[in-house]
């Protein structure tokens, strides 16, 4: 369909439009496998609405009262909930349609999108790589066109890695900024609601109808009162950005070199419209810490979330001749092998005489990570990298999904500074290597989501790459 929000609300017939997207999320189903549930009936809550009658897909970790939905788990295949998540009752709300539940690695954990229960997402840009993950179903259904928005989840980079992988916009605006009631927990003190779009401002428009304060979410922030999708063209030439040498140098693979050309190339542009960019340094021991404190304190809080998946409350059950064998049956059987891994770590880490060696001090280092970025934002604006080391990697087999590589360390995962430290952070595509999209991810200070948005809507005019889309014949 391949459209912008605006472009979609000045068609009169918006169920025919969404019968037409039904019938192309359904066809593409077989090569791109993006979707565990696709709706079929149009249902539009608010004629009148800021969404009415837009289509978006939603994450199926989200609650969407009498619609299934499994968090690509197949301890919940059957799981129907009978609430809605703030997040959707609000685009209800705003009139916006959905057409479908998109799929994602098992309980967001991962980034591949290979591991949901109903099998692996492709990426459209090349079928043999992969789309990046947890939330491969949702940017897969915007970077193919079907759909101008999705909703998904990212608790370390699960937004906006896929989103660089497959060629889209994804932000996750700041901690507490949009309600979490009813997304499915998977690490509470890194959780985030987050946004795809092809363009920045379809990513300022929805963010705009999903934020605000939620009694049912205590994290929530206050409404800050302005609306992002009309700050987007303020002068940004007084704008101060830093990059991460440490970072950045750590560039070794050819194809990690030309993503650093690309970036680089991207940089000069934004320089010649007056935005500063400048190179800064960061303890690089501490940069190497961040994906073993993400680790430890993840799988803490996930083996603590889902602890209610017994099989007695929610979702599937399995047999037994006792409660404790039915629990061990249900999750056996239910969860996948790197979710009762993480499991496992989960609870090492969490065993009394393990707690202050390991969950104390990854919340100590993380702390100081945060207060040396706070450091650097009383005299920046925000920061930039790329997204990631490369572009989306080729399947890889599911028992390496989960495995430490030192290799590219920290080119892939310096994106987990925003869950750290709660900040507004977006990617968008800078560039082409090797026939595939490669992202900038631009990161702000807590609460600066206007302002990050805005200098995200000058990146995006400066890369040409606005509106980028990957049709799969
Ligand atoms: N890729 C990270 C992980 O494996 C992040 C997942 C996420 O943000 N949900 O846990």
């Amino acid at each position: 369909m391949n459209k912008s929000i605006e472009e979609i609300k000045l068609i009169d017939n918006k169920e025919e439009l969404f019968n037409q997207v039904i019938d192309e999320c359904k066809r593409s189903q077989s090569t791109l496998n993006s979707f565990v549930t696709i709706m079929d009936k149009y249902e539009c809550f608010n004629k009148e609405g800021v969404l009415s009658g837009v289509p978006y897909s939603l994450k199926d970790n989200f609650s969407t009262s009498g619609i299934l939905t499994t968090g690509s788990s197949n301890i919940l295949r059957d799981y129907v909930p009978v609430f809605d998540s703030t997040v959707y009752k609000k685009l209800k709300e705003a009139g916006a349609v959905l057409v479908g539940k998109t799929v994602m690695d098992e309980l967001a954990m991962g980034g591949s999108g290979l591991t949901g229960h109903t099998g692996a997402v492709k990426n459209p840009w090349n079928l043999e790589h992969i789309p990046g993950g947890s939330s491969a179903g949702s940017a897969v259904s915007v970077a193919t066109g079907m759909v101008p928005f999705s909703i998904g989840s990212d608790t370390g980079d699960s937004v906006r890695k896929p989103a660089s992988f497959c060629g889209v916009v994804g932000y996750k605006p700041t901690y507490g900024r949009v309600s979490r009631f009813g997304l499915f927990p998977f690490a509470s003190s890194l959780d985030h609601v987050g946004v795809f779009a092809r363009n920045v401002k379809d990513v300022a428009i929805v963010t705009d109808v999903i934020k605000g304060r939620d009694d049912f979410d205590m994290t929530t922030l206050s409404n800050d009162n302005i609306k992002y999708a009309d700050v987007l063209d303020k002068d940004v030439s007084a704008k101060k950005l830093f990059y991460i040498k440490e970072i950045v140098e750590s560039a070794k693979t050819e194809e990690s070199k030309e993503v650093i050309r690309v970036f680089n190339e991207t940089l000069d542009k934004l320089r010649s419209k007056g935005v500063v960019v400048q190179e800064v340094s960061f303890d690089k021991k501490l940069l190497e810490c961040l994906y073993p404190i993400y680790f430890i304190i993840s799988c803490a809080e996930s083996t603590s979330n889902n602890s209610n998946l017994t099989g007695f409350i929610f979702g599937s059950r399995e047999s037994g001749n006792s409660p404790e064998e039915v629990m061990f049956n249900t999750r056996s059987k239910g969860f996948g092998e790197m979710i009762k891994r993480r499991f496992v770590i989960g609870s090492y880490v969490l065993e009394r005489e393990n707690q202050e060696k390991l969950f104390l001090n990854a919340k100590r280092a993380r702390r100081m990570i945060v207060e040396k970025m706070n450091e650097l934002f009383k005299e920046y604006d925000g920061f930039v990298l790329p997204t990631s080391g490369g572009v989306a990697p080729k399947t890889i087999p599911n028992h390496e999904a989960d495995r430490l590589d030192d290799e590219y360390l920290l080119l892939e995962n310096h994106l987990l500074i925003g869950n750290f430290g709660g900040y507004p952070s977006i990617t968008l595509p800078m560039g082409m290597v090797n026939d595939m999209p490669v992202g900038i991810t631009l990161t702000c200070p807590q609460k600066e989501d206007a302002m990050c948005l805005n200098i995200a809507n000058s990146i995006e005019s400066v890369t040409g790459l606005k509106d980028l889309v990957c049709e799969v014949k």
